[in-house]
């Protein structure tokens, strides 16, 4: 049974309702190479699972990408600028990072975990995310397919986390807030970013990943509590 505290997510973030911190341009700077990075994508818990791995640093301290999962409609929900009425993004990437350069530095992720949050809208005139479509195509039709097929339960694959995030010109803009794990066991030991901007991408790109089944279940959204939501940007 999990314990549920009061640093749940996902949250709905409110822009005039968070923080803004003074961070210099590039604070956050997830400059994967742009490879992909071989691993394999997980049927049961539905991860995308790194073999090979890329680390980024903020503020000092190193991350290591260790998983990637999508959800078919967003988890977070956002109210900012574009959407002054309130939006659900198509789809929600989380790019799940724990501390250190290596998975050695802590196998079991019980450690600290940094998640990024990307929202997805669908949209014919995006540009192809290249690991992304292919990933896609290697999971049409296995989701779904009879139960001889699924106990393959993994599939080999290459990502290249760039794929999975917004542009960089985007990367300035996005909230910070103390959270959860969204499945279990909901630990709170998340720190979540989300981006302010919601990225295009090619329904053909993620309609394997996110609502083809290999999509992980959206949580409803929980209090803020007693929380605060910096953001990054004016
Ligand atoms: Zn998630």
């Amino acid at each position: 049974m999990p314990i549920i505290g009061t640093q749940q997510s996902p949250i709905k973030i409110v822009k005039n309702k968070t923080w803004k911190i003074d961070v210099p341009e590039g604070y956050l700077y997830p400059n994967y190479s742009g490879n992909e990075l071989a691993g394999h994508f997980d049927l049961e818990s539905k991860n995308f699972v790194f073999e090979q791995f890329e680390h980024f640093v903020l503020d000092g301290q190193p991350w290591v990408v260790r998983k990637l999962h999508f959800h078919d409609l967003a988890e977070h929900r956002l109210v900012n600028d574009t959407y002054p009425a309130g939006h659900r993004a198509d789809y929600e990437a989380h790019l799940l990072h724990t501390m250190g350069t290596s998975p050695d530095d802590d196998p079991d992720g019980t450690g600290p975990k940094l998640v990024l949050g990307t929202l997805f809208h669908r949209d014919a005139g995006a540009e192809q995310r290249k690991s992304a479509e292919k990933l896609n195509a290697k999971l049409r039709g296995v989701v779904d397919a009879p139960r001889a097929k699924m106990e393959q339960r993994r599939i080999s694959a290459g990502v290249n986390p760039l794929d999975f995030l917004p542009k960089p010109e985007d990367w300035n803009f996005w909230y910070k807030y103390e959270g959860s794990l969204t499945t279990e066991p909901f630990s709170e030991d998340v720190s979540w970013y989300v981006f302010d901007r919601d990225t295009a991408v090619l329904e053909s790109d993620f309609d394997n990943l996110a609502g083809g089944g290999a999509e992980q279940h959206s949580r409803t959204v929980y209090a803020l509590d007693r929380r605060y939501i910096l953001r990054s940007f004016a």
